[in-house]
């Protein structure tokens, strides 16, 4: 399936889907993320077409983008979603989404959220310890209910990708080590308030090369028959999440239907519902922050590009070092390029939002969209040094609209006592 580029010039003018950018910061201001509905439902899509008739639920990471129109467009696609807190169930029941479709990951879910997610009836959990287990097993015994479990399993397989976000080797906290799950499942059989449906693992984050998560699935595949030999009727297999995107023009990402016609000639015939928890993939290059330059200014060698966005708008630089490509949304090139290190307004000398890059030679007052922006951007973003959080703002062919308003003063002062 062709993905078409939610990010596109025309005549010299960057576009997002029919809607051009400059007049999204007109009105909405900057900094402001906006994202693509179509290309979220594109990829969405992807996901769920390549599964073909496997049973299979895509349950979108939340934690990659939490904004209610994100989820909601997702939510009526027939997606069900991977959360790893109370809060992003209250965001998912807000937006729509069924509770029958989630499930609810973490290595430290406190009781209350457990409570509240039992309550609300999701599908399952996915848990990451036996003391978690006992304590889901005492929570549904006081509700005279059954909870679905998943036992998250570390298959032990390098990610090969930054530290920060790799999750699946012995030493990381993650998951349960391989060698103990039999066990624990055999115990956890005599836990009267759970069913033990599942098993589930999440090796890392932005994988270029899906071989470790097919590596992964064989392990899985093979602890479930080890499993289902002893009488435990396992039912659905969950994946987790983990394919990467290309940041770099140079990158390539793995194709989403390629990754799950693979996982799906593996599974097909096994009597299993494979589950997916695609974070990234789905929304990353469905999102751009769109910036406007404050100033330039040279410094002995170095020349900077002084930008309104900063490292509490998009901390993906500063924190792991990635890479953004920073488009001009106003092509020109007979102004030719610079060698600069791009900054925000934020006192912090890990202020940056790229280092030594070549860009277009941009003015103050131009536009730029840095890209790949919509996976762990707007989420990780803060308040810090007193900044309000711009704008976000979902595009659909040739409309758009806010779909979260730009912080005032007031926003940075409530709750706060003086
Ligand atoms: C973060 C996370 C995901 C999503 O990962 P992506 O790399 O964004 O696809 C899925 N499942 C779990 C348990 C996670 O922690």
């Amino acid at each position: 399936m062709r993905m078409e580029a939610p990010f596109n010039y025309r005549d010299n003018l960057l576009y997002a889907e029919d809607v051009a950018l400059d007049s999204i910061a007109r009105r909405a201001g900057t900094p402001c993320y906006v994202y693509s509905s179509n290309a979220i439902l594109g990829r969405y899509r992807a996901y769920d077409r390549a599964f073909g008739d496997l049973p299979h639920k895509v349950c979108y990471a939340v934690k990659a983008n939490s904004n209610l129109a994100v989820l909601a467009l997702l939510a009526r696609a027939g997606a069900g979603f991977d959360i790893v807190s109370g809060g992003e169930l209250h965001k998912v029941l807000r937006a729509g989404g069924n509770p029958d479709d989630v499930v609810f990951s973490g290595v430290g879910k406190t009781a209350e959220e457990v409570e509240f997610a039992l309550e609300k009836g999701i599908h399952s959990f996915n848990c990451e310890s036996e003391a978690e287990l006992s304590l889901i097993d005492a929570l549904a015994a006081r509700l005279g209910a059954k909870a679905k479990v998943a036992l998250r399993v570390n298959p032990d397989v390098d990610a090969e990708t930054h530290p920060y976000i790799s999750t699946g080797l012995r030493e990381h906290k993650f998951g349960i080590a391989m060698n103990d799950v039999e066990e624990i499942y055999s115990r956890a059989r005599w836990l009267q308030h759970l069913e033990l449906e599942g098993v589930s693992c999440h090796i890392g984050s932005q994988l270029l090369n899906p071989e470790p998560l097919l590596a992964a699935l064989d392990r899985m595949l093979e602890l479930i028959d080890r499993l289902r030999a002893k009488g435990i009727a396992i039912r659905h297999l969950d994946l987790g999440g983990g394919l990467g995107v290309p940041y770099r023009p140079s990158e390539q990402a793995p194709s989403i239907s390629d990754y799950i016609t693979r996982i799906r000639n593996r599974v097909s015939g096994r009597n299993l519902t494979l589950m997916v928890e695609p974070g990234r993939s789905l929304v990353a290059e469905a999102g751009i922050l769109l910036s406007r330059v404050l100033y330039r200014k040279r410094s002995g060698e170095k020349e900077f590009v002084i930008l309104d966005a900063a490292m509490n708008d998009l901390i993906r630089p500063s924190l792991y070092r990635a890479h953004h490509e920073i488009l001009p949304v106003k092509r020109d090139e007979s102004r030719g390029t610079v060698v600069a290190d791009v900054v925000g307004p934020v006192c912090e000398t890990g202020d940056f939002l790229a280092r030594d890059r070549e860009l277009a030679n941009v003015l103050p007052g131009d536009l730029v969209a840095i890209c790949t922006a919509g996976a762990y951007g707007f989420v990780l973003s803060s308040n810090y040094n007193a900044r309000p959080r711009g704008a976000e703002v979902m595009v659909a062919g040739n409309g758009w609209r806010v779909v979260r308003q730009r912080e005032s003063f007031d926003d940075l002062v409530r709750g706060e006592m003086a």
